[in-house]
């Protein structure tokens, strides 16, 4: 198949760890590279910001990545780009008139707007790929978790439920965003779901680690914005702490400066809580740095307020570190409470302490969830499954579209021969 993807703000080349640059940067390069594996032809369109980007890129063998001039060729906050995916669908449907991908697959919602008008930019020629859509975030549970503090654009909700009703098929990543996805109204034989994944062969047990400051350690990993939660394990290390144990927390992710207000506000709780000396803030780390420090601690926390998905307890579990997550979003489905890791409620920090006490005192209970989390992943969640899995909603879309547009074809015909006898038969 010809594969397009189109991903306006995460472009599989960006460096991860910032605002915006996380989870659906990975998944749209780990996806790409996989289905190009299976033999599929992969290009990802992205919104060029910055000038100096050449236009055509080559990502992997089989992924090409194409920067679509939409909007300044600067880095802009995601939640300004909706007035351009007027010229983003523009160019993508110009590349598409070249080259005709039998299917489109758009990445969150100002995608998924691009994708549609890009596909119907196609039709009028007869040529519409089958448009499928993931949505990597929903603004109804946004807006549910932070509130006034979603900067969201008003458009975004009832855009959303706009693809959910015109994709011809809706990818969801966990069975907790299908719930919601039928809320909003979008038809279940829609909705499959295919979880993201993790590269099983770089995240694993064995390899380098690095040195502790701490006879504990306890690492959180992810975009440093307020709703990952680092705050609520920061209030949790000083209930550790004070229950007996020499612990670290070790924070991974965010522009590591100063003066970014997030760092600040973690400081400033960490200060509160009296573990300054034991937090320690690492900035943004490359991909290829996170195993050593995965395997360094004794448990990963994730405590985001809610989690679309959650590609990090995926990697913590593939180097056999147990994780202590919200029981939220992606989580439900990833992490085995009980197995391969604990579950807490989120935004409650005594939870939290409570799981991470545990478990620090059970170093056997550790050792058996780290086995039981390689496993699970191994099992179930490599980017190989995940793009075959992936190929099978792909081929079963296709071809509904495909007979779809035969009956289109057919209705044209009747239309048109019932007209010729209209005429004959002398009427209008
Ligand atoms: N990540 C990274 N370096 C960092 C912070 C994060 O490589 O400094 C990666 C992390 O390993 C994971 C992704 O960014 O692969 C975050 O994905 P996740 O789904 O956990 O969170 P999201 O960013 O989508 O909210």
């Amino acid at each position: 198949m010809r594969i397009s993807m189109v991903s306006e703000h995460a472009s599989p080349l960006a460096t991860l760890g910032g605002v915006d640059a996380g989870g659906q940067n990975v998944h749209v390069a780990e996806l790409s590279a996989a289905l190009a594996r299976r033999g599929h032809e992969v290009t990802v369109y992205t919104r060029r910001d910055d000038a100096d980007l050449p236009e055509r890129v080559s990502f992997a063998p089989g992924v090409e990545v194409v920067h679509v001039d939409a909007g300044p060729a600067r880095p802009i906050p995601k939640d300004d780009l909706l007035p351009f995916m007027g010229d983003l669908a523009a160019g993508v449907a110009e590349d598409w008139a070249r080259t005709r991908p039998d299917v489109a697959h758009g990445h969150f919602w100002m995608s998924g707007v691009a994708v549609l008008e890009a596909a119907e930019r196609a039709e009028r020629s007869g040529l519409r790929p089958a448009v499928l859509h993931t949505y990597h975030a929903l603004g109804v549970v946004k807006r549910r978790n932070q509130g006034a503090g979603d900067t969201s654009p008003p458009e975004r909700e009832p855009l959303e439920a706009d693809i959910g009703r015109r994709a011809d098929a809706i990818v969801a990543t966990c069975s907790d965003e299908a719930f919601e996805l039928r809320m909003l109204g979008v038809p279940a034989a829609h909705i499959s779901v295919v979880p993201c994944g993790v590269d099983l062969a770089h995240f694993t047990p064995t390899g380098p680690r690095e040195e502790r400051g701490r006879d504990h350690r306890i690492t959180t990993v992810g975009r440093l914005v307020q709703r990952k939660g680092v705050g609520t394990v920061i209030e949790a290390l000083a209930a550790v702490v004070a229950s007996g144990f020499d612990a670290e927390l070790v924070v991974v992710g965010g522009g590591g400066s100063s003066d970014d207000p997030e760092i600040r506000r973690l400081r400033g709780i960490a200060e509160r809580a009296g573990v300054a000396d034991r937090v320690v803030l690492r900035g943004q780390l490359a991909q290829k740095d996170l195993p050593a420090v995965m395997r360094s601690s004794d448990l990963v926390v994730c405590a985001p307020w809610y989690e679309p998905f959650g590609i990090v307890p995926l990697e913590a579990m593939a180097c056999g570190v147990p994780v202590v997550a919200s029981s939220v979003g992606g989580l439900i489905d990833s992490v085995v409470s009980g197995t391969t890791g604990t579950h807490v409620p989120p935004r409650d920090p005594a939870a939290i302490a409570e799981a991470v006490s545990d478990l620090l005192a059970r170093p056997d209970q550790r050792a058996a969830y780290g086995r039981a989390g390689r496993r699970r992943m191994a099992s179930r969640y490599s980017w190989d499954r995940v793009a075959a899995d992936t190929e099978r909603v792909y081929l079963a879309t296709a071809a509904a579209r495909r007979s779809a547009g035969a009956m289109e074809g057919i209705g044209r015909i009747d239309g048109l021969r019932s007209r010729r006898r209209t005429r004959r038969e002398g009427g209008t």
